[in-house]
């Protein structure tokens, strides 16, 4: 392991009381400083009990966990100085204002924080910064969230599920958001099970299912490992509409698709590649529902 990782866990398990068996199991894996780091899997994986424990709201793992240079059991309440958090529902006081909810938070922040006009421009929300959040659409109240879990300039990030049930437009600012911070420096960890979010967003991801990860990588190097790419063309005449696929490497030598091109007229020609999703099928046998 590198020295200068944002977190390490190493054959990290835990179990909540009661629970039959391990909700995470066995997981070792390393985010980089300044990484986007994915856990990538279906509900009931495991996503939000790991970042739990890392956030220090589960106790009783097994197995070691550093955070920042430091054991995690060896972290004070100033390990929440140093940690933003956006937990997968919003949780902000409904009858304040958004400027309200922000400049309460802020004081329960012994360092710096930020202005909470500042914030609220940054996530779009600057026009409405004193409306009650009672007033606000999920994806507002979303990004109130979000403006929360930077107020005190974390270096580290955990989300879970930053994007579930928005639109698509707000979904898209909030993943640029996420870029931004990346930009300035913040690690993330984040949760999804939305292909898009891990394809999109993240530098690896990690597949996880029932409590156990899987491979860990960047989204572009499992394309190439599994999947292979193809060329797809759609043809049309006089008998019919036709669809072909062919390999794409070697294609300038493939007699069959150099025959096709040159006696059917093409309606469209597209290469591509596995989906993430295609590959998590692949690999784990499980689909992201
Ligand atoms: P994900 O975030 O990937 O959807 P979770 O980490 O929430 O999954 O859940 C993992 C497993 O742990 C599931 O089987 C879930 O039912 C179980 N679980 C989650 N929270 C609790 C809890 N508070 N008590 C007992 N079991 C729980
Ligand atoms: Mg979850």
């Amino acid at each position: 392991m590198t020295s200068d990782a944002a977190i390490r866990v190493d054959d990290v398990s835990f179990t909540y009381v009661g629970g039959a068996a391990p909700a995470v199991r066995n997981v070792s894996f390393e985010i980089a400083r300044g990484e986007i780091f994915g856990f990538l899997g279906p509900s009931g994986a495991g996503k939000s009990t790991m970042q739990k424990v890392l956030m220090r709201l589960l106790l009783g793992h097994t197995g070691h966990v550093e955070v920042l240079g430091r054991r995690l059991q060896d972290w004070d309440t100033d390990y929440y100085e140093r940690i933003g958090v956006c937990f997968e529902l919003p949780t902000n006081y409904r009858k304040l204002t958004a400027r309200e909810n922000l400049d309460f938070f802020a004081a329960l922040y012994d360092g710096e924080t930020h202005q909470s006009g500042a914030l609220l421009d940054l996530v779009g929300l600057g026009g409405d910064a004193d409306k009650r959040v009672e007033q606000f659409s999920k994806g507002m109240q979303i990004r109130l969230n979000f403006a929360r879990a930077l107020l005190h300039k974390p270096v580290l990030l955990f989300l879970d599920e930053p994007t579930a049930g928005l639109d698509p437009a707000n979904a898209r600012r909030i993943r640029d958001l996420i870029r931004e911070q990346q930009a300035a420096g913040t690690t993330i960890f984040l949760t999804t099970h939305d292909m898009t979010v891990a394809d999109e967003l993240c530098d690896r991801v990690a597949f996880i299912v029932e409590g156990a990860l899987g491979v860990v990588d960047a989204p572009a190097a499992l394309k190439q490992r599994h999947g292979r790419r193809s060329v797809r063309v759609e043809t049309e005449d006089a008998a019919g509409d036709g669809t072909h696929e062919f390999p794409l490497d070697g294609l300038g030598q493939d007699r069959a698709f150099l025959d096709l091109i040159a006696s059917k007229r093409i309606r469209t020609i597209h290469s591509q590649e596995p989906t993430l999703e295609e590959i998590f099928i692949q690999v784990t046998g499980r689909g992201l529902e």
